[in-house]
Parts: C-alpha cells; structure tokens; sequence
C-alpha cells in the first residue's frame, strides 16, 4: 500500500485569499479594487528604493536596528525592542496566529472582519470565530466578549476595518480589553491609521504602553504606497517581541523594504497630501453613490462599501463596471453579497466609476459581451 503525500487536512481545506483581482479589458484599467495609495509610492521612497537595489547581494541587518529606531522615533514610541518588522503585517498576522493560537485554541473577530485573521487560524489548526457587528456593521463590544472563553488566545480589531470602513474608538477598544480574558491577546489592526486623526493611534499606542496584552499593527502598504514592498510593523509587549523575533526568519524583510521604509518615513508630505486626497474625493464618490440611490456610509478609511438593492444588482453593477474597465472589490466572500467596496483611487478612475454606475442605474447598459465571462478572478 502506498501512501498518498498530502497535507494536513485543516491545510488541504484552505480556500486561497481572493485578492482585488485582474480585468480583461483593452485599454488602462481604474483599480479601485485593493485600497491602494493611487497617488504612488512617494519620490523619496522611489529613489531610495532603486538605489538600494545596487546593493542587494549584502544581506539586510538581521535585526534591523535602523529601521525599528527610526519607526520608534517617528511614532513616539520609548522603547524600540517592541517594534518588530514583517514582510507585510500579513506576515505579522501568520506569526501571532503561529505562536500563540493552536488545535484547541479560538481565534475571535468581528463578523466582517479582514480575511486574514480566519485564514491563518485555520492554517495554524485553530478555531476560527466571529461575533456578530451590530445592524450598521460596527465591531461589538459586547458580542465580542460574549464569544471569549478560556480558549480564546487571540481577538483581533481593525480600527477601522476593512471591508466596512467603521471603527468603535478609543474607549471601545479600552472597554474590550478591559472585559477579555486575560489569556487573549488583543490585536489591534492599524493598517488604515493614517487616514484617522493623529490622536487616535497616539493613545491607542499610549494604552498598549502599558500592557503585556495588546499588539498594534501597522503597514506601509497603504497610505504610504509601498503595498507591493511587503513591509509591515507590530508594536507588541516585550515578552511578544521576543517571541515573534525567534520565530520570524532572520531575513523577513528585504533589503530594498529597508530602504523604501526608512526613506517613506522621512516623508510627512506624501502622507499629507495622500491624506488630503482621501478626505476630498472620498466625500465626492459618497454624495455621488448617494445620489444613485446606493446607501454609503461614511468610512474612515481609503475606501467606501456601497449598498445594492440586492445581491444580484450588486454583481449586474460589478458586471457593468469590468466591461467599462473598472476593477472594484466584491465582497460577497466578507458576508456581504449586496455590497461593493470602491477604493478612493484617481480622480479620472472615480470619474469613470461613477459614470459607469450611472449608465448602470438608469438601465442604459451597453448589451456587451464583455459584460459577463469576462471577468478573471485573481
Ligand atoms: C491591507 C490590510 C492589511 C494587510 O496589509 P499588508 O501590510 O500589506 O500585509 C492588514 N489588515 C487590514 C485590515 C488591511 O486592510
């Protein structure tokens, strides 16, 4: 009898992240499907980059002392061993779910909460949960508690979340550590900070100063147009970082993330006039969305999640909008199947959304070929 090679069935049952995904269309596609920084890397983190890569046949420093002093230095933060790198905060994500939640043990977050946080507990054989938002889709305090126990080694929080752009604030979150068991973790997703007021992070980061039970994560995938780099960063307590250190590769992180890190975070002014875009045309896709009778509620991210009459209106209009060249992000996968999420890309990109969406409500849709089968999913 042989043996079949297979992996281990909780590995065999992953389903692969469905990420914004690729359009067959001829012609410049509006990407306005993964919330990246439409305006682009930023010039200082462009040059350091290519310059850097003239060097890429000495490995990075193993403990990357200069970029951690410099993320603590431009963050305020005291104590530069809590600051640990990864490869993305996805990889950052993997790592927690690797050391701390196993068989037996119960990963909890909120019902629309990022895919990541499910999929890396199944992959680390433990058991996925989701407490239920409130009607207009808030993280819950109090559901969250409710579905804690004794097993729960980790609840994450993305303030604010993606795929529904709300946040519950500082005293929620103090409130949701304060009712958690202390065996729990709570992680704290950080990857929109930067379009919040600066006040927000500054005391999340101040309350998590104080405790061995709260982990902050934060990217530079998104307002600081770096998504493709994979650079990611955690402020965790001591005992964490030590953890995380040990189990990380000792090269996480490249040498070219190195530089592009160290040079985006001497660039104030490309977070502020990104920052400064996202408020103007994030305002502007709302009222637009709003006058086509599409429920928009107000995000505090770089993104809005648009409401459909129904399901099948919400995957015509997806339809009508890859025929037209432009890529939004479904988000039936996060349980909301009436819904699409549009990133606050270009100014030109919005525009052409927008009035795809109007040929679309008003029933003029071109009959197209393109319009169904076209579509590739990535
Ligand atoms: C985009 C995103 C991330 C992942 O960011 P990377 O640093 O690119 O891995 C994490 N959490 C949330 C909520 C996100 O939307």
């Amino acid at each position: 009898m042989t043996a079949a090679i297979a992996p281990r069935a909780h590995i065999a049952n992953l389903s692969p992240y469905k990420a914004g995904g690729k359009l067959a269309y001829d012609g410049p596609v509006a990407l306005l499907a993964s919330n990246e920084n439409a305006l682009g890397p930023g010039e200082k983190a462009a040059v350091a980059m290519r310059d850097a890569a003239a060097g890429v046949h000495i490995y990075p420093d193993p403990d990357y002392g200069a970029l951690r002093s410099a993320i603590a230095a431009r963050h305020g933060i005291a104590d530069g061993e809590r600051v640990v790198l990864g490869a993305g905060s996805d990889e950052l994500i993997s790592l927690l779910t690797h050391a701390y939640a196993g068989p037996g043990d119960e990963v909890l977050y909120t019902a629309h909460a990022f895919s990541m946080y499910r999929v890396n507990a199944i992959a680390f054989g433990a058991t996925p949960k989701a407490a239920p938002e409130t009607a207009d889709l808030h993280a819950d305090v109090d559901a969250l508690v409710d579905h804690a126990g004794l097993n729960t080694k980790l609840v994450y929080l993305a303030e604010p979340n993606n795929p529904t752009g709300t946040m519950v604030g500082v005293d929620a979150v103090k409130a949701l550590r304060a009712a958690l068991p202390a065996q729990a973790l709570l992680v704290i997703d950080g990857a929109y900070a930067e379009f919040l007021d600066d006040g927000v992070y500054r005391a999340l980061q101040d309350f998590a100063a104080g405790r061995e039970d709260v982990v902050i994560l934060r990217t530079f995938s998104k307002i600081r147009g770096l998504a493709a780099l994979r650079l990611g960063w955690g402020y965790v307590p001591r005992a964490v970082a030590g953890v995380l250190q040990q189990l990380r590769s000792p090269f996480n992180v490249n040498g070219i993330a190195v530089a592009g890190g160290l040079a985006s975070l001497e660039d104030d002014a490309h977070v502020q006039v990104s920052r400064a875009h996202n408020a103007e045309w994030g305002v502007w896709l709302r009222q637009r969305l709003q006058a086509l009778d599409l429920p928009t509620p107000e995000s505090h991210a770089n993104f809005v999640l648009s409401q459909f009459p129904s399901v099948a209106a919400a995957a015509d209009a997806d339809d009508y909008l890859r025929s037209q060249g432009v890529l939004v992000r479904r988000v039936a996968g996060y349980g909301l199947p009436d819904r699409l999420r549009i990133s606050i890309g270009l100014e030109g990109d919005l525009k052409r959304c927008v009035k795809a969406l109007e040929e679309w409500r008003v029933g003029g849709r071109a009959p197209s070929a393109a319009a169904h089968g076209s579509a590739l999913t990535a």
